[in-house]
C-alpha cells in the first residue's frame, strides 16, 4: 500500500459514507469552488491567524519540536504551528493547500505532554485524512453573515451536512492521533480531561464504566423519539460525544490491523529523518535543509 493506503487504514467508515453524501450535495461544489477562489487562506489569516505567536525552532522550540515527528509518522507536510492566548483548552487547523495548526495557552496548561501530544496528533491527523478544507467551510459558513453572498441559498442545510460529516471526521483523526503515538492511551486520557477536569479530579475515572456510557446512549437511540431528539440536540455540535469517541478508539486500538498500522508509520518516521544528521526532512525535499546530504528514495510503507 501507498501513502494512501496508510490514510486508509485510519479513515473511519462513517468518515468515507458521510463524506461521499455531502459531495452530492446539490450545489456543494460549487460553494468548495468559491470558497477557494476568494483565497480560504486569506480568509483564514484574516479571521483567525492574527496576533498569535508562531511557533519555530526559535520560538518556544519545546512546543515546537512535538509536531516533527507526528508529521513524519503521518506523512504529512509540516502546518504552521501557532500558540492562541485563550484560557480553554482548544486545538484546531484551518487552510486548504497551506494548513495552520493552533493550539491555545488553555491546551498546554491544562494537558501533560503525552495529552497534548495527542491532540497535536488527532490535528495532524485531520490533515493527512484531507478533512481542513471542509473544516474551515464549516468554521466559516457558521461564522454567517460576511459570507452570505456566496453561501446564501445553501447556508443552513449546508452547515449542518458539515457538522454532520465533520462528527464523523473526528473518529479518523482520533484514530490517526492513537496509530501516531503506538497507543490509544494518551487520546483515551485526554478525552476523559476534555470531558470531567484535569488530572487531579479524574485521574482515577473508572474507563470501563466511562465507555459504558456510550453504550448506554446507543440504547436510548434505539427510540424513535429519543433518536430525534438527540440529532436535533448534537445537530449544532462539530465533535461527537466524549463517550463515544473513547468507545470507539479503545474499540479500535485492541486489534492486530492497529499494531501493524503503528510499526508501518513508526517506519514512516524513521524515512523522514536524515540518515546522515537525523534532523527531520519535508516530504519534498531530495536533500537535507540542515547538512545537505542526499535524502534516500522514500519507500511506500503499507
Ligand atoms: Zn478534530
Ligand atoms: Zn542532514
Amino acid at each position: 500500500m501507498t501513502k494512501n493506503g496508510a490514510v486508509g487504514a485510519f479513515i473511519h467508515p462513517e468518515d468515507e459514507r458521510t463524506r461521499r453524501q455531502l459531495e452530492a450535495i446539490p450545489g456543494f461544489s460549487a460553494v468548495v469552488k468559491a470558497f477557494l477562489r476568494v483565497g480560504l487562506e486569506r480568509i483564514v489569516h484574516g479571521v483567525s491567524m492574527a496576533e498569535k505567536i508562531r511557533l519555530g525552532p526559535d520560538q518556544l522550540p519545546d512546543l515546537y519540536h512535538r509536531i516533527k515527528p507526528v508529521c513524519a509518522r503521518l506523512d504529512i507536510t509540516e502546518p504552521e504551528f501557532y500558540l492562541e492566548m485563550n484560557p480553554a483548552p482548544n486545538a484546531y487547523t484551518t487552510g486548504d493547500t497551506r494548513t495552520f495548526l493552533t493550539i491555545t495557552s488553555g491546551l498546554v496548561e491544562y494537558l501533560d505532554s503525552d495529552e497534548l501530544n495527542a491532540v497535536l496528533a488527532h490535528e495532524c491527523g485531520h490533515i493527512a485524512c484531507r478533512h481542513v478544507l471542509y473544516h474551515t467551510m464549516a468554521a466559516l459558513l457558521l461564522q454567517g453573515s460576511m459570507f452570505s453572498a456566496f453561501t446564501a441559498p445553501f447556508t443552513k442545510p449546508m452547515q449542518l451536512a458539515l457538522l454532520y460529516w465533520q462528527r464523523r471526521s473526528e473518529l479518523s483523526a482520533d484514530r490517526a492521533a492513537a496509530a501516531a503515538l503506538g497507543s490509544g492511551g494518551p487520546v483515551v486520557e485526554t478525552m476523559i480531561r476534555l470531558s470531567g477536569g484535569p488530572k487531579s479530579v479524574t485521574g482515577a475515572v473508572n474507563i470501563d464504566a466511562y465507555a459504558a456510557q456510550a453504550d448506554a446512549y446507543d440504547e436510548m437511540l434505539a427510540s424513535t423519539w429519543d433518536s430525534l431528539l438527540q440529532g436535533m440536540a448534537v445537530m449544532n455540535h462539530s465533535h461527537p460525544f466524549a463517550a463515544v469517541r473513547v468507545r470507539e478508539i479503545r474499540h479500535w486500538a485492541a486489534g492486530d490491523k492497529f499494531n501493524r498500522l503503528c510499526h508501518a508509520l513508526a517506519k514512516n518516521e524513521r524515512q523522514r529523518r536524515c540518515p546522515a544528521c537525523g534532523v527531520f526532512s519535508e516530504p519534498t525535499w531530495k536533500f537535507c535543509r540542515e547538512c545537505g546530504a542526499q535524502l534516500p528514495e522514500r519507500k511506500e510503507i503499507l
